[in-house]
């Protein structure tokens, strides 16, 4: 279950309370502030509160008292210019907080971004929920051979019947094992009074790394886009690029104009290494390039190709 009925409840609550601001508000993020949505079985990123918008960061780069009388298009070519030449810091006026309930195998990953603000839900202070992630069977895939830190071609279907049977189980075991050690029902109340209530800091160790955490996740604009490009990226394990996909889509309801940027001049965009550039001056002037002679590595050739698209 991503919230419970009391959660539910909280959710309609905050959503029924409205403040009257002198500062900016975006209708499309507001439409969905608060609001869980989905990622992975038991996951969501939900939107909590928002700071600035694509004129904060324009406002930032003029350094100017208003909000200007200058047209969009003016507006989205300076944004343009700020994400194409890396003038990174108007993009630090703007801040979005989220709530996410994520694998802690993901959370793992994420956290290694240090410039957020993160507060952990605590498990020595309340019990976790009995939610584990299952990979949905088609994202079964077999050890990647060429990248040793990725996923390959899909198992077939017995297998991947066999291996979900396995993670479903040994997710069941821990927590049956965890609630054993906890000894605590809903309320508190131990429910065999003639064993131990063990710490809930200590019952928890045993449960494995595809179970539910969350956190509240606070991040200024510029270091988002780093964490997307990273995250969002096809090398990116697919878990946390599922994330990545959903705090996309509420960039483009913040800040649709630098969302159109960072998708142009980065996320879609290629980085070409000096000699990888000699290589496409010497392809357009006609000449017949092979790798070897390229001066590029057999990996970076591939990866060169598939930016200009050849196979
Ligand atoms: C596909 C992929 C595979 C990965 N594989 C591994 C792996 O095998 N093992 C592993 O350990 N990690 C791995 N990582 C994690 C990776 O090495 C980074 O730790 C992670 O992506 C965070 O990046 P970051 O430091 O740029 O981000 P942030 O922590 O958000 O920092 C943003 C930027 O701020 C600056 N910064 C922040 N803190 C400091 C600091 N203390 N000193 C100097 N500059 C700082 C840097 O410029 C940094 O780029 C992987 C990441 C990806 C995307």
């Amino acid at each position: 279950m991503r919230l419970t009925p009391k959660q539910q409840d909280e959710v309609a609550t905050q959503r029924s309370e409205t403040y009257q601001t002198l500062r900016a508000t975006v209708p499309a993020l507001e439409e969905i502030l608060c609001e869980p949505l989905p990622v992975l079985d038991h996951g969501f990123v939900r939107v909590i509160d928002y700071m600035g918008d694509d004129a904060a960061i324009v406002q930032a780069a003029r350094v100017s008292y208003g909000r200007g009388t200058r047209r969009v298009s003016e507006d989205q070519g300076l944004i343009n210019y700020l994400m194409r030449h890396r003038h990174t810091t108007p993009f630090e006026m703007c801040e979005i907080k989220y709530h996410v309930k994520l694998p802690i195998f993901v959370a793992r990953q994420w956290i290694r971004h240090r410039t957020a603000n993160v507060n952990e839900h605590s498990a020595r202070y309340s019990i976790l929920d009995k939610e584990f992630y299952i990979p949905a069977p088609e994202h079964l895939a077999a050890q990647a051979t060429t990248n040793r830190q990725g996923r390959g071609a899909p198992i077939d279907s017995e297998a991947a019947q066999r291996a979900l049977d396995l993670l479903r189980r040994d997710a069941e075991a821990a927590y049956a094992g965890y609630a054993e050690l906890l000894n605590e029902d809903a309320s508190g109340a131990p429910i065999d009074p003639r064993r131990p209530s063990l710490a809930r800091e200590l019952a928890r160790i045993n449960l494995s790394l595809g179970f539910y955490t969350q956190w509240y996740w606070k991040i200024d604009l510029h270091n988002l886009l780093h964490f997307l490009s990273l995250r969002g990226d096809p090398h990116a394990q697919h878990e946390i690029r599922a994330y990545a996909e959903v705090i996309l889509d509420t960039l483009k309801r913040w800040v649709p104009m630098a969302h159109a940027a960072f998708l142009e001049y980065r996320m879609n965009a290629a980085l070409i290494s000096a000699t990888g550039l000699a290589v496409i001056r010497r392809l357009l002037a006609g000449e017949q390039v092979e790798q070897a002679a390229s001066g590029l590595s057999p990996r970076e050739w591939r990866e060169l190709m598939a930016a200009l698209g050849r196979p």
